[in-house]
């Protein structure tokens, strides 16, 4: 069973002043969430947990985890302006960098996660000193899998370097002067199984000991990064943190422990766990439409919620009022895109749907509103926080048409523009 953090009749009451769509997020559950984090590896003193911007990149949501203890994983100069502005420890844990963008990380302090050995020289050449502390990403190759079946294909990433470019790497950053070394890796993404990163830490630690039999080193911190995932299905059931960060712990006392290695810290930037459940798209019914399927047209779109439209991904529906009631009708929950693929729910057994109704699209607080985009010239929506006295707060408002249209600016009918808008 999943259930909404509204209801109908707060939904209606923000709508009359935040027309819909609109993403809400929940402060409480990300609060509460946040610490549970931190309770599940307090066993580890170093330990923190890097958000991963890009899954909610709101300044406002940012603050609420940093004021629970996070710090930002960021993977691009706007991301890392954000962490900038929030404040707090950075992670910088990017691909297929520019040198501006490594000089701006490393002005504001962030931590540099190289994601290829030949990016040692580039950061080398783009800093002109090297940092004092550098991470290196990892990537074993093949496949990951875990007991369960569940198996992700670090062999076809893009992402990392081979076990023997990262001790190259560690022994290059040793006579670079370098005092202080983290590994990195992403080896599965969005797993529902308290397996992921017990295996992915015993994995690291392995290496961990294994980087100091052969160059020396000895890390400073293990970076589990993202991939602990959500039951976006409301019969999956969801990872208990508690139980994973005991995994780890686990790991640690096994093999770091007996290595002298026990002063590592573990990092993690996980995004989708962090923000995912406590956020939700609310959009309302606009059109019903029969032909050989029945169809619910709504006013938000791929849009605002990719998610359905490039992965096929499920995202819970419930028809805010109708929670109670039975799902004896079969709709395609759509949107206005001139794309096929526009579809929040294919063949959903859902209650009745009344032009009006409002629709609550679960669990789209990661990976939601941030990964939008403006095909169609489609505006995205606002973004509310409810917060824990049960306010409605405007955290961006909704994009205008002259958003749209700003780096048009360049063109001499910009005025012509302008004034079409004015007149609209
Ligand atoms: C996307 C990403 C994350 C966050 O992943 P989630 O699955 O949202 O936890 C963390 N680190 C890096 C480097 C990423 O690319």
């Amino acid at each position: 069973m999943k259930t909404p953090f509204i209801t109908k009749e707060q939904a209606e009451r923000i709508a009359e002043q935040y027309p819909t769509p609109f993403h809400i997020y929940d402060e409480k559950g990300i609060r509460e969430n946040m610490r549970r984090v931190k309770k599940a590896f307090a066993w580890n003193p170093g330990f923190r947990e890097y958000f991963a911007v890009k899954a909610e990149p709101n300044p406002v949501i940012m603050k609420i985890l940093h004021e629970e203890g996070a710090g930002f994983d960021c993977s691009s100069l706007t991301e890392l302006m954000l962490a900038k502005l929030v404040g707090g420890e950075i992670m910088f844990s990017s691909n297929e960098t520019p040198a501006q963008e490594y000089r701006y990380a490393d002005r504001i302090g962030a931590v540099i996660n190289l994601d290829d050995f030949t990016h040692i020289d580039y950061l080398k050449n783009a800093l002109g000193e090297m940092p004092k502390t550098v991470s290196l990403r990892y990537n074993p190759g093949g496949v990951f899998q875990m007991s369960n079946g569940i198996m992700d294909n670090p062999g076809d990433a893009k992402y990392g370097m081979t076990t023997e470019q990262l001790m190259d790497g560690f022994r290059k950053l040793k006579d670079m002067n370098v005092t202080s070394f983290g590994i990195h890796a992403f080896l599965a993404s969005n797993t529902v199984t308290n397996e992921y990163y017990p295996k992915l830490a015993g994995d690291l630690f392995r290496l961990a000991v294994r980087i100091r039999q052969e160059t020396g080193v000895s890390l400073s911190f293990i970076n589990l990064s993202g991939g602990v995932g959500i039951p976006y299905q409301p019969d999956q059931e969801g990872n208990d943190i508690l139980v994973i960060g005991e995994g780890v712990r686990e790991q640690f006392e096994q093999i770091l422990v007996p290595a002298g290695l026990k002063d590592v810290s573990i990092y993690t930037e996980m995004g989708r766990f962090m923000t995912g459940p406590y956020g939700a798209l609310v959009t309302r019914a606009i059109h019903e439409k029969h032909i050989y399927k029945e169809y619910i047209g709504v006013d938000a779109c791929a849009v605002n919620l990719m998610r359905p439209a490039m992965y096929g991904a499920y995202h819970h529906i419930t028809v805010l009022g109708k929670e109670a009631a039975a799902c004896d009708h079969i709709y395609d929950v759509v949107g206005s895109l001139c794309e096929n693929n526009d579809k929040f729910a294919v063949d959903r057994k859902l209650p009745q749907i009344e032009i009006g109704d409002l629709i609550y699209i679960h669990d789209t607080g990661a990976h939601g509103f941030s990964m939008g985009y403006s095909y169609n010239g489609k505006l995205k929506s606002a973004e509310i926080l409810f917060t824990e006295d049960g306010e409605a707060r405007l955290i961006r408002r909704a994009e205008r048409p002259e958003d749209y249209f700003s780096t048009l600016d360049v063109l001499p009918d910009y005025e012509k523009l302008k004034e079409i808008l004015r007149e609209a």
